[in-house]
């Protein structure tokens, strides 16, 4: 993992893995580099959270000129397991919002398509990346501890094998997310299925990284194809959004997408 700053450009986390593949764009951006007011200081991109429209219109913007796609695709993310792939046919139906099309509500995204950036916003959640460079299949999971819970990671990659996907040369990359040192679950034996007990590393906390690792090679990916930036975002105020370590806050953008020729 590598941290890219440019003067132009807002500064984003990028990863070695997702770095070797052409022509694809990738990152996690910071909460730099934008111009939202507090509390949304600065590169807030949720629009539903109390910030000004102008202010997160002008950071997608910013977030979009980086990537160099034509358009984000985005969706309302509600803790589910859902994914939404857009083909050409899914394209067409998806709402225009500039420079942003949304598509219906769901928690994963995914295309083979060439200039579309998919968006996962987050504050403490994981945005898992995926790339198959062979059939050029990707995809950008949102996953919080409900995420984690319902396996959204493995899930998205078997459905994804129906549309080419291959497990076995698909690359992973796990954003800046709640860390072990900060995951803990008061109420973990009401909240958390005992299956997944063995990822507690303390009296009350969870190593959801080492979980997600344990879901994505179960689905078939190979240990060393999954990169984990294992940034903890409430440690980490100073350069990202928390949820956990902020209560209201922005979100961040974290997106994948095939870059134009
Ligand atoms: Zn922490």
């Amino acid at each position: 993992m590598e941290h890219v700053i440019s003067s132009k450009n807002p500064p984003r986390i990028t990863f070695q893995n997702l770095s070797r593949v052409a022509g694809l764009f990738h990152g996690v951006f910071t909460r730099r580099g934008g111009v939202s007011a507090p509390p949304y200081e600065s590169l807030n991109v949720a629009a539903n959270n109390g910030d000004s429209i102008e202010a997160v219109g002008e950071n997608l913007a910013r977030v979009k000129e980086t990537a160099g796609v034509e358009w984000l695709v985005s969706s309302n993310q509600v803790h589910g397991d859902g994914l939404n792939f857009i083909d050409a046919k899914a394209a067409k139906k998806l709402e225009v919002r500039a420079p942003m099309l949304i598509s219906p509500p769901g928690d994963a995204l995914s295309t083979n398509m060439t200039d579309l950036g998919l968006l996962i916003k987050i504050a403490d959640c994981q945005s898992i990346l995926l790339v198959d460079p062979d059939s050029r299949v990707i995809a950008n999971i949102h996953s919080g501890w409900r995420g984690s819970v319902l396996d959204i990671a493995g899930k998205t990659v078997r459905s994804l094998k129906r549309l080419g996907l291959n497990p076995a040369k698909t690359l992973a990359a796990v954003s800046p997310s709640l860390g072990p040192c900060c995951a803990e679950f008061i109420n973990y034996k009401r909240e958390i299925p005992e299956k997944f007990w063995p990822f507690r590393v303390g009296p009350l906390h969870f190593d959801f990284w080492a979980l997600t690792r344990s879901q994505l090679t179960a689905a078939g990916l190979r240990e060393e194809n999954i990169e984990i930036a294992a940034k903890c975002t409430v440690c980490g105020k100073a350069d990202f959004f928390s949820y956990r370590g902020e209560g209201e806050t922005g979100r961040m953008a974290s997106i994948i997408g095939w870059k134009r020729p």
